[in-house]
């Protein structure tokens, strides 16, 4: 069975191919640039007999005018000869879909219905950078794969089980029952996908796990019984950790400075946040192969940016270790936390009242998979998990079509 996972941005369409139940995707691509007359396309396909074997890569720049010319293209890459993956669209069974927000209505995979589409056009309002780029592919492929039946896996859905005393903010209480201010999380693939993965590694299926999401957005989830018990992003992807470039947890009345005295407009102030600060308005760099360097070759804003944001992560991690009275295993995961040892070093260091006590050469080791990188005596496993949002959101299709 082929199931197709589709990531549509703004401008971007993110897709990978499974052969099903195969864990390894065939195929996988990136199509950026959408809208635009130098758009790029790079398609990878994998050996599944000889995993080791570089992919068979095929990159292109082409005009493409809207995400339906992107994904027509897509296709012709799939079904063309030589080495084509299917001989035809109706080949996919199903499309899956990520989803950014799924607000309280969705606690699992979904599939898709005229109501549901409409529940996540409603939902526009609190994602307003996501979920239209998602409807777009939802749309276009339904056009595209008009056999296959159409599920949409939400970022927000795994964090539904939080509980009132963690999800809801102390404003007064018709801003949630009328408006739906609350906390959603996000990344919530990732955290389940990495989350099962630790528990499955340590053979406790009740584990208490912090997974800790590091990529370009930053987030942390208590994770007790496969459960999300809390998470640092809140009403938006902004709230939380020091990013790449948002600014995580603020005083609300910076915002408020920032409108009134300072004279900013509301426009200005969310690029500010989403888009100017975190580790590039610390530093200059989004980038923490950039920030390392800096910091390795003695700049002093690379050295406060890698403190800050290891700082902000300590602190969650004091705070979760609370909220699940106790503490098996830490995961880091996604870009940084797979790949920056000297962030994994920070976090974890003068850390031994939490159980952690890392293993430095372990750390500084780079291989593939998942790998322990704790002490034998560390009370507190610390793993690198990486993270497979795909294949989470692939398994989720083939576990709800299944049903
Ligand atoms: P993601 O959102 O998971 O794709 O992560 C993207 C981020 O991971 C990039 O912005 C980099 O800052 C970071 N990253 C990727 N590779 C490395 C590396 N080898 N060392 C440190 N950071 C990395």
């Amino acid at each position: 069975m082929n199931i197709f996972v589709l990531n549509s941005g703004s401008s971007s369409i993110k897709y990978q191919l499974f052969r099903w139940p195969a864990e390894r995707p065939v195929c996988s691509g990136l199509v950026e640039r959408v809208g635009s007359a130098q758009a790029t396309i790079t398609h990878q396909v994998f050996d599944l007999q000889a995993p080791a074997n570089p992919p068979a890569e095929t990159k292109l720049t082409l005009p493409l005018a809207d995400h339906e010319a992107g994904l027509h293209e897509v296709v012709r890459l799939l079904t063309a000869a030589p080495g084509g993956i299917i001989a035809d669209p109706a080949d996919i069974a199903i499309v899956g879909h990520r989803v950014v927000h799924g607000g309280e209505t969705y606690a699992a995979a979904t599939r898709i219905t005229p109501a549901v589409k409409a529940e996540i056009k409603r939902l526009f309002a609190l994602a307003p950078l996501h979920n239209p780029a998602n409807y777009v592919g939802i749309e276009v492929a339904e056009r595209v794969f008009a056999q296959a039946r159409q599920v949409a896996v939400f970022d927000t859905a795994f964090h539904q089980t939080l509980p009132e005393r963690a999800f809801r903010y102390a404003l007064p209480t018709a801003l949630y029952t009328e408006q739906r201010i609350r906390k959603y999380g996000f990344h919530g693939t990732s955290h389940q996908y990495v989350a099962a993965q630790a528990a499955a590694y340590l053979q406790k299926p009740d584990a208490r796990l912090i997974t800790i999401h590091l990529g370009n957005g930053c987030s942390m989830a208590a994770v007790r019984d496969g459960q999300s018990l809390d998470t640092s992003m809140g009403f938006s992807p902004l709230a939380g950790l020091v990013m790449g470039t948002r600014s995580g947890d603020i005083d609300p009345s910076v915002l408020l400075y920032l409108l009134g005295p300072l004279g900013y407009t509301a426009e200005q102030v969310n690029t500010l946040l989403n888009k100017e600060s975190g580790m590039l308005g610390l530093t200059g760099s989004n980038d923490m192969r950039d920030i390392g360097a800096a910091l390795a070759a003695g700049d002093a804003r690379a050295a406060l940016a890698y403190d800050l944001y290891a700082y902000r992560i300590r602190q969650y991690i004091g705070a979760y270790t609370a909220v699940l009275n106790g503490l098996d295993a830490i995961v880091f995961t996604a870009g940084v936390g797979e790949n920056d040892a000297l962030v994994r070093s920070r976090v974890c260091e003068n850390m031994e009242f939490f159980g952690l006590n890392l293993d430095e050469d372990k750390n500084q080791q780079r291989l593939p998979g998942l790998r322990e990188l704790n002490r034998p005596e560390s009370r507190v496993k610390i793993l690198v998990i990486p993270t497979a949002e795909e294949l989470e959101i692939a398994r989720q299709c083939a576990d709800l079509l299944s049903r």
